[in-house]
């Protein structure tokens, strides 16, 4: 298991993005879109994990409402797994509470699931597993920008 990203809620890419790239050395790895949660995403590359900012694209994102509640700052951590399903299965039978019960994908093909922050120290974990490359592509949702 390893910390695959940290997510962090911005209220600009244009002014978090500067930041980071002072602190890390280099630019965003990849710049994306994800419709589905209404973000655009800058991922940096940070050894073996990633550091993700995520800008609200519509006032309705789930990230506008994070922001609006508790501020700006760390909104998830992402661990990543051998086996998603049989990882939950796990954890759901030990009484953790599951935001999702299957895996679904994620933003880059992978599958991804979310534990309950009320399970979880309040924080907001998602378990992700990724998959083979080449399927990772095409199902791919997202554009980049
Ligand atoms: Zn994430």
């Amino acid at each position: 298991m390893k910390i695959h990203h940290l997510g962090i809620a911005v209220e600009s890419l244009e002014k978090a993005v500067p930041i980071f790239e002072l602190l890390l050395g280099h630019s965003p790895d990849s710049t994306k879109e994800v419709r589905d949660q209404k973000v655009r995403v800058a991922v940096f590359q940070v050894g073996e994990s990633r550091i993700e900012l995520l800008e609200p694209s519509s006032p309705d994102s789930p990230i506008a409402r994070f922001i609006g509640k508790r501020g700006p700052g760390i909104h998830h951590l992402t661990l990543e797994v051998g086996n998603l399903q049989n990882t939950l299965d796990t954890l759901a039978q030990r009484g953790v509470r599951l935001v999702h019960r299957k895996p679904r994908d994620g933003a880059g093909g992978e599958s991804i699931a979310f534990l309950h922050p009320s399970s979880t120290a309040n924080v907001l974990i998602e378990l992700l597993e990724e998959r083979d490359r080449k399927q990772a592509d095409n199902n791919q949702e997202q554009r980049d920008i």
